[in-house]
């Protein structure tokens, strides 16, 4: 499945959020979370199909960045996958889409973007921050401060990626080289109205983002929640994650930080409609759209 394009705005007071998809595939959930079979599932099929699982209990898994106009400025939260990168996923490698035309359509062309936020630094969320032009690997966003988590940076630099993605070399070391890095505090104020929040685990510096104007508020969840089952299960491993122990435990905070509020969670890997709320079910949670 293929929906990539221009879908989806939020408002949250006074700052609009739009969500442009790069793909969206349907993958084993195992690939992710070894616990997860329909059995295992079988209370929770009720509110995770069809949205989020299909008939045959595949992930719907989305990779799409979410752009935030906040105070006059344009920021993009993750950057996907991109075009042309080698990965060792068939469904992710060698992309060739229209990406940044989409993004130009949702009122983001790239010398316009303000700062490009990283949740943290795998493959997936970094991939536009560059793009091949002549055989070298260029910055996409050339008036744009590209932020970066100082802990992550400390975790990753020098690091390769486990995905053998070339990450660094590809994604991050040609922004270094043209100066448009700022290592940022895990608690980082993008504008009075965004902030970031850390969200340890799934890796060292990974960071959440709230946004919050007029008493509203969104919580953009990046890879700590890779999909909405994990608020059924916080527990289970997910099997990308550095530290699980340490993921369960931000996991657990976090649904009780958001949980039955009026926060609107958006998910970096939510299928469409993406948003909902978390509501306690029981001894445990469910995803609300
Ligand atoms: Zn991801």
């Amino acid at each position: 499945m293929n929906t990539e394009g221009p879908q989806e705005v939020w408002k949250i007071g006074d700052v609009k959020i739009s969500r442009v998809v790069e793909n969206v595939t349907n993958v084993p959930p195992t690939l992710l979370y070894p616990n997860a079979s329909l059995e295992t599932l079988s209370g929770d099929l009720e509110w995770l199909q069809p949205n989020f699982l299909d008939n045959e209990g595949n992930m719907l898994l989305s990779i799409h960045s979410f752009l935030i106009e906040s105070k006059g400025k344009r920021i993009i939260v993750d950057t996907c996958v991109g075009n042309d990168k080698t990965v060792p996923f068939p469904q992710w490698t060698e992309l060739k889409t229209q990406f940044l035309s989409h993004l130009a359509d949702a009122g983001f062309p790239r010398e316009k973007v303000d700062h490009v936020l990283c949740t943290h630094l795998h493959f997936d969320h970094v991939g536009w921050n560059t793009f091949l032009k002549d055989g070298k690997w260029i910055p996409t966003f050339p008036n744009a401060r590209y932020l970066v988590g100082a802990t992550e940076w400390d975790f990753w630099g020098g690091k390769e990626d486990p995905y053998g993605a070339s990450t660094n070399e590809q994604a991050i070391q040609p922004l270094l080289d043209a100066d448009l890095v700022d290592l940022v505090e895990t608690n980082h104020k993008i504008t009075e109205e965004v902030r970031l929040v850390p969200t340890p685990g799934h890796t060292p510096g990974h960071v959440s983002v709230e946004i919050e104007s007029k008493g509203e508020r969104a919580v953009i969840t990046g890879d700590l929640f890779h999909h909405p089952l994990g608020f059924a299960h916080p527990s289970w491993e997910d099997t990308a994650d550095i530290d699980g122990d340490i993921a369960h435990q931000t996991r657990v905070k976090f649904m009780k930080q958001y949980g039955d509020g009026p926060a609107l969670i958006l998910g970096t890997h939510f299928a469409s409609p993406t948003s909902g709320k978390i509501v306690s079910d029981g001894d445990s949670y469910r995803f609300e759209v």
